[in-house]
């Protein structure tokens, strides 16, 4: 089976060197969608991306050429390099997600029980409990507080710091644990954190969340009802490394969707000027359906066009709607890898390999199809034509057997708006564990096929 290593010269396999030592250090850093907003424009204003509302309350007029952002609340992100024809013609956006399965703290978190201090916690997104225990955990997060002042937390990742963790049962006494289904070997009432053990001398009641509380109170001026107004999240600590003895492969936490936002980030930073007017969108809560405010279904994109409409000329219903109409995109997401160890879930001939290059998913969904947008044939073409035109390697596949299971992407939203829309991502392993696995190859043919699109569409 041929793989995409087998065209690349030195150079070339220098230049995926070179672009996954960047993709290992994004995900590291970035491990919640708050931290690849802020991570993303560091690194657009390094390419003289300027704040959108910076420009909509000077009312400054965008041109040809120009590049803004829109942040939205801190936890999505909208980047757009004006091109030179007028925006009704349509855009040509690259769409991944932000947010990646974890496990979030309750607004009533902490308590104490038997010389031990824990935390509640609610897992986020679809994850095999029973793979978050035993196994190193950091802290990330944010607590707004009442004066309107928030901090930020990060405990768990520099080397000289603490790890949390989830406790799990001793095979020793685990027989009526081990004859549970899957799903009921860690139940979601069992993901606790533990978070101290050391006793606050003289303190009566609850000595050991007492002394927690009291270091939470030195470090970062909280308090125990600040949680409510905290969005913490659970991860696994530690940063993304090379896999396999080859260095062949990146294992780390988050790369679905984070391995397409990536790509797509530096694919549109690197692409000059465009006829066309080019976007990357990096968004949150794809995991829980897309909802919320800073989730795909939000009217946010909408409005960050209307505003965009109105600086570049003026805005109207119209042109609007010619926007929708005349716009690409690529729903920038991962795929099923073939994993050789399961081959039963997978259907050969329309599977995404590792090292395969660029994934193309037709469509999504379970059961028939259900729930799916399946790209147009003539869409495809045109993105087969681009993708030769720059030597992109890219596979074909749909995600596992016939009604063996499913999912989605941000894909059939998008396809509201009457845009054309395909998912072209990664093809990842252990997809939604705590450490998933990616081939550094297919990274940087992503990034290449991400690129094509938007000079070529
Ligand atoms: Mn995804
Ligand atoms: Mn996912």
């Amino acid at each position: 089976m041929k793989t995409v290593w087998e065209k690349y010269n030195e150079q070339q396999m220098e230049a995926v060197k070179e672009f996954n030592q960047g993709y290992k250090k994004y995900i590291s850093d970035c491990k919640t969608e708050r931290e690849c907003v802020v991570e993303s424009i560091r690194i657009a204003e390094e390419y003289g991306y300027k704040n959108l509302k910076d420009l909509i309350a000077s009312q400054t007029a965008v041109k040809t050429g120009d590049k803004v952002y829109y942040n939205n609340m801190g936890k999505s992100l909208i980047l757009f390099h004006i091109g030179e024809e007028p925006l009704e013609n349509g855009m040509n956006i690259l769409g991944a997600h932000i947010d990646s399965p974890r496990i979030d703290l309750k607004q009533h978190p902490i308590y104490e029980d038997k010389n031990l201090c824990l935390l509640k916690t609610h897992y986020y997104g679809g994850i095999k409990k029973y793979q978050w225990v035993t196994t190193p955990l950091a802290m990330h997060g944010v607590v707004c507080k009442k004066d309107g002042t928030s901090v930020n937390i990060v405990i768990g990742e520099d080397e000289n710091d603490p790890v949390l963790g989830i406790t799990d049962l001793l095979p020793h006494l685990a027989r009526g644990q081990m004859e549970k289904p899957a799903p009921k070997i860690i139940e979601g009432e069992e993901l606790n954190i533990t978070f101290g053990s050391i006793p606050l001398k003289d303190e009566e009641k609850e000595p050991v969340k007492a002394n927690i509380m009291k270091m939470l109170k030195d470090r970062y001026g909280i308090e125990e009802d600040d949680f409510m107004s905290a969005e913490i999240e659970i991860v696994p600590a530690g940063k993304a490394r090379d896999y396999g003895l080859d260095r062949g492969m990146v294992m780390g936490y988050g790369q679905d969707d984070r391995v397409c936002a990536y790509t797509s980030l530096m694919a549109l930073l690197d692409t000059p000027t465009q006829k066309k007017t080019t976007c990357a969108l990096l968004v949150d809560k794809e995991e829980v359906g897309s909802i919320g405010a800073t989730g795909m279904h939000s009217i946010f994109f909408e409005n960050a066009l209307v505003e965009l409409l109105e600086l570049a000329g003026g805005f109207s219903e119209l042109k609007l709607r010619r926007l929708y109409n005349n716009t690409d995109m690529l729903s920038s997401d991962v795929s099923a890898g073939y994993d050789p160890t399961f081959p039963g879930v997978n259907e050969p001939m329309n599977s995404a390999y590792i090292g395969g290059g660029m994934c193309l998913n037709k469509y999504t969904g379970s059961g028939g199809k259900g729930g799916c947008n399946d790209a147009n044939p003539e869409f495809i073409a045109r993105i087969r034509a681009a993708f030769e035109k720059h030597d992109v390697t890219f596979q074909t596949a749909e995600l596992g057997r016939v009604d063996c299971g499913g999912g989605g992407t941000i894909a059939y939203i998008m396809a509201q708006y009457n845009m054309n829309v395909i998912d072209a991502g990664v093809a990842v392993l252990s997809m939604h564990a705590p450490w998933e696995v990616t081939s550094q190859a297919d990274v940087y043919e992503t990034y290449r096929g991400y690129k094509a699109f938007l000079e070529e569409m």
